[in-house]
């Protein structure tokens, strides 16, 4: 395609068929259309891709693409061609034949765009072969590969720096949903992009609704939110071990959801279907170890639920973030509980590493505990915490638990006092540590077998703390080790004293706790409760309409084997179900709706709107 960089709007319309630019795309789509480097930083979701496929459509010659994930670069070309443009691929997964086709087409410049594995760049060959044809731009995805905290792709990544010096004239956009500070000044500095323009976009997601809840009986709990409110939906289960995110999975089967595992312990044959499911189903659940997800672009996942604490905040951000690419509402929810602080504990201490690393560890795993008590807005806390600050007036969302239901918080200086003088008191007494469930017991005056083993009957705390229930106890000490006003130690997680302590037990220091709900109440989204899979504002009556066309999309997405998204999205479906358009003409005007689908499947969507006619 040859035109001037003022045709962006008139390709996003034709070919994508969307109405406008989001946030800054079209400043981007400018500046590298018109020949500059970028560096884009955007969250998922916020529509990176058509930052250099505008481009590399109104440049003249090929965009190439680089892109460390192999395994979805197939789906990634099929949505392209489903659109029209002219894309293609060169990987390790091809055999000769196919690849010389795809370069024979590069050289003739018959591609709009061209997907490379990062891998691929360090062979000469590769070199003379964009040498041979005409790259408009490249393009250079999950740019954060290059940074320190490793990843395998690094020295593939780091090969790019490269780039520039052989094809100075060719510019280069390169792209991360990474938020922090570090891992930016990383990008630019080892791609060389310093003076290249930067473009940092609010890393807000604000159709994903936060809610972080007491972990109580995480597996029943999930359960709970998956029939409430998500019955149908494609949605991802985060779990920190393989062992559990098997029996979580089987769990969830045997109560009559379809979901499958994901994670490092299956073979890679079995791993690579069931993320192909994923990919292709409607409403498939995956659970899986964080090596799951990156890179995934499913659109539709509804919802992402991590039973274990997330590492950092980075974690959780990135992977909550894998939810309502979208932009449809979709709910990141978490289970934690004291267990969870007491096992990370544990992990640091245990790492291998130096204590700068420990201590590095320790500052990520303090920021998340921070974010789960929390009793102001989530998502203010999270923004925050990448730097991007929320005016104190904006400081509610609306749209997550804290704000929905504000918890309370309490004065509970004389509950951490006793927990505190149990701990003392068996160390200082008898010489004696012990875990959470032992300390509470004491102090409900529980004669429990272990308890009476160990005399515990005879302290003078024995029965102190009946003013409050056992599961409002573990809350408290789950509270006092995410303030460091208690740390446990060794491998059975005994509670031991902090420096801070002593303020408490002295009665300099009050403490504050936050009062959490009784039931793990769920934040009201709907006053009715969620129709399969259907977007929450769609009107009643286009319900039915939208099953139907969702229908009618897995059977040609089916017949075609491709992903359901790559016919149309769940948005376009949506605006279907509600405008119902009746000619051709009122079809296109959708957002979703480029030119190629409009041919493909209009005729068939308009008689199956209109069946009668
Ligand atoms: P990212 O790569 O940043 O995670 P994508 O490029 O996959 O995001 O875009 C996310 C979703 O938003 C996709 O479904 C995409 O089709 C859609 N999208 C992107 N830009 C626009 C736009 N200007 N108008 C409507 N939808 C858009
Ligand atoms: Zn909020």
């Amino acid at each position: 395609m040859t035109a001037a960089p003022t045709a962006a709007p008139e390709v996003l319309r034709r070919v994508f068929g969307y109405e406008s630019f989001r946030g800054e795309q079209q400043e981007i789509i400018d500046h590298v259309a018109a020949g500059g480097d970028a560096l884009v930083l955007m969250p998922t979701g916020g529509g990176k891709s058509l930052c250099y496929q505008i481009p590399a459509l109104v440049r003249d010659g090929v965009g190439v693409v680089i892109s460390p994930l192999i395994a979805l670069m197939q789906d990634q070309v099929d949505a392209l061609r489903a659109l029209g443009v002219r894309a293609g691929f060169l990987n390790s997964t091809q055999d000769l034949d196919e690849r010389r086709l795809v370069e024979a087409e590069f050289v003739a410049g018959e591609l709009d765009l061209l997907y490379l594995a990062p891998e691929r760049l360090r062979v000469e060959s590769t070199l003379r072969l964009l040498d041979r044809g005409r790259v408009s731009l490249f393009a250079i995805d999950e740019a954060h590969c290059v940074a320190q905290w490793g990843h395998d792709f690094r020295p593939d990544y780091l090969a790019l720096s490269q780039l520039h010096e052989r094809w100075p004239e060719v510019p280069r956009i390169a792209l991360t949903a990474t938020a922090t500070e570090a891992t930016h000044a990383e990008i630019a500095s080892r791609l060389k992009l310093q003076d290249a323009r930067h473009f940092v976009a609010s890393f807000d997601r604000p159709n994903i609704q936060y809610r972080i809840v007491p972990k109580d009986d995480p597996k029943k709990q999930l359960l709970t939110l998956l029939r409430e409110e998500h019955t149908g939906d494609a949605g991802i289960v985060y779990c920190l071990s393989r062992n559990s995110v098997e029996k979580t999975a089987e769990f969830l089967v045997k109560n009559g959801i379809e979901a499958v595992p994901y994670h490092a312990g299956l073979d890679a044959r079995t791993r690579a279907e069931h993320q192909a499911r994923f990919l292709r189903e409607d409403g498939l659940v995956i659970v899986a170890t964080i090596a799951f997800g990156m890179g995934i672009d499913k659109p539709d996942v509804r919802f992402v639920a991590h039973l274990d604490l997330p590492k950092s905040v980075e974690g959780y951000y990135q992977e909550t973030g894998r939810a309502g690419r979208d932009g449809l509402p979709s709910t990141a929810w978490l289970a934690y509980g004291l267990q969870d602080v007491v096992q990370q504990r544990k992990m640091i201490d245990g790492s291998e590493g130096d204590d700068a690393h420990r201590r590095k560890l320790t500052a990520h795993l303090e920021a998340m505990l921070a974010l789960c008590e929390t009793v102001t807005c989530r998502r203010a806390q999270l923004l925050d915490y990448f730097g991007q600050r929320t005016d104190a007036s904006s400081a509610s969302c609306g749209n997550c638990d804290t704000c929905l239901t504000p918890p309370e918080s309490w004065d509970g200086t004389i509950p951490a006092q006793k927990i505190l003088s149990t701990v003392v008191r068996l160390k200082r007494e008898r010489g004696q540590k012990f875990g959470a469930g032992q300390i509470i017991d004491i102090l409900l005056g529980k004669k429990s077998a272990k308890v009476i083993q160990f005399d515990h009957d005879a302290l003078s705390v024995f029965g102190i703390g009946t003013e409050l229930r056992e599961a409002e106890w573990r809350g408290a000490v789950r509270q006092l080790l995410a303030q460091g006003l208690l740390a446990v130690e060794g491998d059975y997680g005994t509670l031991v004293l902090t420096d801070a302590s002593a303020e408490v037990l002295g009665g300099q220091r009050e403490v504050r706790l936050r009062r959490d709900p009784v039931r793990a109440a769920k934040a009201p989204r709907t006053s009715t409760p969620r129709q399969r899979a259907a977007p929450v504002d769609l009107p009643e009556a286009a319900v039915p309409v939208f099953e139907e066309l969702r229908a009618w999309r897995a059977a040609t997405a089916k017949e075609q084997g491709v992903p359901a998204y790559v016919i149309f999205h769940d948005a376009t479906l949506r605006e279907i179900a509600t405008a119902s358009p009746t000619t051709l003409d009122e079809l296109s005007a959708l957002n979703g709706v480029g030119e190629t689908k409009l041919a493909k499947y209009g005729p068939q969507l308009l008689t199956l709107l209109t069946p009668n006619a």
